[in-house]
């Protein structure tokens, strides 16, 4: 995007254009003919089958799908109607002092009306719409309480009498996104639409392909020249359909090709130790385990030991949701590393959790002759640097810990294998530094296997593209002792009831948490209200229990006697922030009461309820919410409007327990760079593709990318080279990759 007016761009010279409308360009971060032509409709509108004011009426009075008439008319956006109609009147309201709302009545062709309400920027929308307006409009039509359609704050194109000319034989108008700089550069959709038209005529024959012919024969895409001109001007909308498909093969094709490359790097280059799946320590435990393990988790065990078999490195992602016993699977492969005669390590992503794992895999492996150490920051430096040598001179067999196992100064002694747990806690980089910390402690450069776990289930389509160049494990069954968990809604003036149900299922012998939410960056502040909860809790509501509390501030082995005391319930209830969202696993608890559940997002209120029903009792959840919300959860079918993103989420806690149901929610709602954390997700910026709905054309172009790159891996054969190519503009002028 330009910083400054001065900048000229080349657009200005085009007929019509001029240096104003060309900084109205630039603003929108179009400064190239070729960001022209790449400056999509957000949407078209199909003619001659516009739905009339009448059929739409009769759509909406029974009820009938609205993605009907989406589809034909604007199938970008669902849930809206494109029509086109007449103002016929316009009223302006006034109430109170300043409150202002302006109505326009519209009429179409078949003689029926409907109303458009604008709520804000009243002013605006009253001078930009006059009595006699052709519109078209596309929105949400709904029907009020008379029967009459009403739109709310819809798009509205105002229609120039020659705006029929340069469509002349196609039925489909393209429609731009008209920013307010635009809009004052004195540019309409007319004029949009003649300055594409003119530049896609001169510049098109200058496009080169940007993917090989065979993939396009393949996959029937359409080459470039043809996409853009029908993502513009199509005759139908399924071109633009397959124009656009085209687009995002592209798009993603480039980004598998990266992954591909890299993976097919660390298995050419890389070599890692051979290890040997019989193992007497691994038969011991498991042997001794007072469980079976479940089919998918014995199927991942022998996953990963035919890897470790290989003398190639391992990177590989575990990928099951809470509970369904992913630790255990990693214990027995990181006993098979021991076997072998290589030292281990298993990082978590907090303190308690690694503390959790650093007993509990202690006290399995008790009887083993096994020295097992704990690494986490905030160690004493004496007791730090004990055990900083015990793992340099390969005393230490087995490593657990934090953060702290990525840095520099920790000198591993033959590392074969890592685990990352809860992985999605971590970044990329974490898992690179891991790999050079083995490879200095290995022979050969060879570098560790690595495996990572996590408990969060996101989208296939979303792995696939995230965790590209990993293998992928999964854990779908949970033990079989598991029943499911009940999950319910409280309002604040009813928690009476919740506190007695949590008194309940004390006396059976259970145990319960209580979260409490801290935003992260203000935790020092809010720190003082989850005090006073706690001190409530403890002096008013359950004065004859066991209250103990667990913050983010306390000291590492402050939260450590906490959690020890709470798995030996010298606890009842443990009040707690979110520092138990992810990994922790005490059985004998059987209810998880959220405070403020609309505080969290849906896969920290999944992970939190993950810490209950990791047994064979019956366990509940229980989400603290505000009244006001009531109303609306209770309502049968909220619609879109007033669904808000609060409500949606409750009620998807409510309705399922699967993590793969909710991740899909919940990317919905905040998009994969937020799901995952836009800064570890390593994802490109994708401008065509959608992660959420496009999984059929990522897994095609993964396949071919993959494939391409596995008999040609540095693309040398003339039919890859436009791949290569293009590979490299990817690569080097738009950083797609960023730092990966
Ligand atoms: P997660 O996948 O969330 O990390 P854990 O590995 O912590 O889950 O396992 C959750 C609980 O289930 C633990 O208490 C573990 O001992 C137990 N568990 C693991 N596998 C089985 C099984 N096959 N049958 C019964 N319980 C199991
Ligand atoms: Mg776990």
């Amino acid at each position: 995007m330009a910083k400054s007016e001065e900048i000229i761009s080349p657009l200005q010279f085009y007929k019509g254009v001029g240096p104003v409308k060309a900084n109205a360009l630039l603003s929108c971060g179009i400064s190239t003919s070729e960001d022209l032509i790449r400056y999509l409709p957000r949407t078209y509108i199909d003619r001659s089958p516009v739905y009339s004011l009448q059929s739409l009426s009769v759509r909406l009075m029974n009820k009938m799908s609205f993605e009907e008439f989406s589809s034909v008319a604007n199938f970008s956006v669902k849930n809206e109607a494109t029509i086109m109609a007449k103002i016929v009147e316009k009223r302006m309201h006034v109430f109170g002092k300043s409150k202002k709302v302006l109505n326009l009545k519209i009429m179409d062709h078949s003689r029926v009306g409907a109303t458009i309400t604008f709520w804000n920027y009243v002013d605006f929308y009253n001078k930009k719409f006059e009595i006699g307006d052709e519109i078209l409009l596309s929105g949400k039509p709904e029907l009020d309480k008379y029967q009459n359609i009403s739109f709310n704050h819809p798009e509205i194109e105002v229609i120039l009498p020659d705006d029929e000319l340069l469509s002349g034989d196609g039925r489909i108008l393209p429609v731009y996104s008209m920013s307010e700089r635009l809009t004052k550069a004195q540019f309409t959709q007319k004029s949009i639409r003649d300055l594409i038209f003119s530049v896609l005529e001169r510049e098109t024959g200058n496009q080169v392909d940007s993917l090989p012919d065979y993939i396009l024969e393949k996959y029937k895409l359409p080459d470039i020249r043809t996409a853009l001109w029908n993502l513009h001007f199509p005759k139908n909308l399924n071109e633009v359909e397959l124009a656009k498909k085209r687009m995002k093969f592209e798009e993603i094709f480039y980004f598998e090709i990266f992954l591909a490359g890299k993976q097919k790097k660390n298995i050419v280059n890389e070599n890692a130790p051979e290890i040997n799946a019989k193992s007497q320590l691994a038969r011991k435990l498991y042997d001794n385990l007072p469980f079976a393990l479940t089919s998918d988790q014995k199927k991942v065990i022998r996953e990963i030991t035919n890897d470790l078999g290989t003398g190639k490195p391992m990177n590989r992602l575990l990928q099951g949701d809470v509970g369904s016993g992913k630790t255990i699977v990693a214990l027995l492969s990181m006993l098979v590393a021991i076997d072998s005669g290589y030292q281990v390590a298993m990082a978590a992503p907090t303190e308690i959790l690694a503390e959790q794992h650093f007993h509990t895999i202690s006290k399995q492996l008790e009887g083993f002759d096994l020295k097992i150490v704990q690494l986490i920051g905030g160690q004493k430096k004496k007791l730090r640097n004990q055990i900083l040598e015990e793992i340099q001179t390969g005393k230490a067999q087995i490593i657990i810990g934090t953060h702290a196992l990525f840095e520099d100064s920790v000198y591993y002694h033959k590392l074969g294998l890592t685990v990352i747990d809860e992985q999605h806690r971590f970044g990329v980089a974490q898992r690179a530094n891991m790999k050079e910390l083995g490879r200095r402690s290995l022979e050969n450069l060879q570098v560790p296997h690595i495996l990572v776990m996590s408990a969060t289930p996101i989208p296939r389509t979303l792995s696939m593209t995230v965790y590209g160049e990993l293998d992928v494990s999964i854990i779908s069954e949970k033990p079989k002792n598991r029943i499911p968990i009940i999950t319910k809604i409280a309002y604040e003036s009813e928690l009476e009831f919740s506190y007695d149900f949590i008194r309940n299922e004390i006396a059976k012998g259970h145990q319960a948490f209580i979260v409490y939410p801290l935003v992260e960056d203000s935790e020092k502040l809010e720190l003082k209200s989850a005090m006073t909860f706690y001190e409530k809790l403890k002096a008013d509501i359950f004065p004859d229990l066991k209250v103990g509390i667990l913050h983010g501030q306390m000291l590492w082995y402050e939260k450590e006697d906490t959690m020890i005391a709470f798995k030996n319930k010298t606890y009842d209830i443990l009040v707690a922030t979110t520092v138990i969202e992810v990994g922790i696993d005490i059985p004998s608890a059987s209810v998880i009461m959220i405070e403020n559940a609309e505080r969290f997002g849906l896969s920290a209120l999944h992970q939190l309820r993950g810490r209950v029903g990791r047994s064979d009792i019956q366990s509940y959840c229980i989400l603290a919410t505000q009244d006001k919300f009531k109303y609306e959860i209770n309502k049968k079918s909220a619609d879109e409007n007033t669904q808000k993103s609060v409500i949606i989420r409750l009620k998807a806690m409510c309705d399922t327990e699967d993590g793969f149901k909710i991740s899909e929610i919940d990317l919905k709602l905040r998009g994969p760079g937020d799901v995952l954390g836009t800064r570890q997700s390593g994802l490109p910026d994708f401008k065509y593709l959608d992660i959420t709905s496009d999984g059929e054309i990522i897994s095609q172009a993964r396949k071919e990318a993959f494939s391409i790159i596995d008999k040609d891996f540095y693309l040398k054969e003339p039919e890859n080279a436009i791949i290569k190519k293009n590979y490299l503009v990817y690569y080097k002028e738009k950083n797609y990759f960023g730092v990966a």
